[in-house]
């Protein structure tokens, strides 16, 4: 049986204190009523995290980091720990997302040793991974997937600890969304690759991110090897997230 899916929320550099108290507010409010299926995370720009954990507190809603710095500490003006956003109360931190891939120049080295860092905090990485426009032109979805996908991964990731997100970088914030076969052929690369890379891979979760809203969440999400979703946009409306949310099948919980 597939593991159970998780739908993350990247709220990128939006939000205040007000909108979060409303968002969460109104999200909790849903989980009162009904207890999701998946498993649910919020990912607030990094000022707003105590905030949202002290709103989340005791609910099955989940916090995380948008990204991390590879040091405990240091001379990082700006720059966020994996050991800060832990003692914050996050569980996860999103790395490598093709925002910062692209506005901050960071390679797949510096997404893996992001990873490691977050690993090492006790914080499950979401391992961002996808082709440009040009790159799915040419032909290269599957070779540069593979690629950022063998350079990001640290070593000591596995199945369970991980998380990784196939966002097509020309499907992000577009409204553009590939087919379902070609959503599941990367995701088949994808945890193939894996399992190459670690020795198994069965209970790997493999979101798919880009233009995901209520609208399409129940036809993404049950395309075969999608085991959750990366949301930005439909993340920001309490209602349209719990679309995508409720579009999740429940399934059983991965065990570490
Ligand atoms: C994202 O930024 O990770 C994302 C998937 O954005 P959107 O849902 O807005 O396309």
């Amino acid at each position: 049986m597939p593991p159970r899916p998780l739908i993350a929320g990247n709220w990128k550099m939006n939000g205040s204190s007000d909108s979060t108290k409303a968002l969460l507010v109104a999200l909790l409010g849903e989980i009162a009523t009904m207890r999701p299926g998946c498993d649910v995370v919020v990912c607030p720009p990094a000022p707003l995290i105590p905030l949202a954990c002290q709103l989340v507190r005791n609910s099955p809603i989940r916090v995380g980091g948008q990204d991390c710095h590879a040091k405990p500490k240091g001379a990082h003006t700006g720059d966020v720990s994996a050991t800060l956003l832990a003692e914050l109360g996050c569980a996860v931190v999103i790395v490598g997302h093709s925002e910062r891939r692209a506005d901050h120049g960071e390679t797949d080295a510096q997404v893996q040793a992001k990873a490691a860092a977050a690993l090492s905090a006790g914080l499950t990485p979401i391992i961002c991974i996808g082709e440009t426009e040009a790159d799915r032109d040419a032909g290269r979805t599957e070779t540069v997937v593979a690629r950022q996908l063998t350079g990001s991964l640290p070593p000591g990731a596995d199945m369970v600890n991980a998380v990784i997100a196939y966002e097509p970088v020309w499907a992000i914030g577009t409204g553009k969304t590939p087919t379902f076969a070609d959503i599941e052929r990367v995701h088949t690369l994808i945890r193939d690759t894996f399992a190459r890379l670690k020795g198994s891979a069965t209970d790997l979760r493999i979101l798919y991110g880009g233009s995901v809203k209520g609208s399409n969440a129940a036809d993404i999400l049950a395309v075969p090897g999608v085991d959750g979703a990366l949301v930005g946009g439909a993340s920001l409306e309490a209602a349209e997230f719990w679309k995508i949310v409720s579009a999740a099948p429940a399934r059983r919980a991965v065990t570490s």
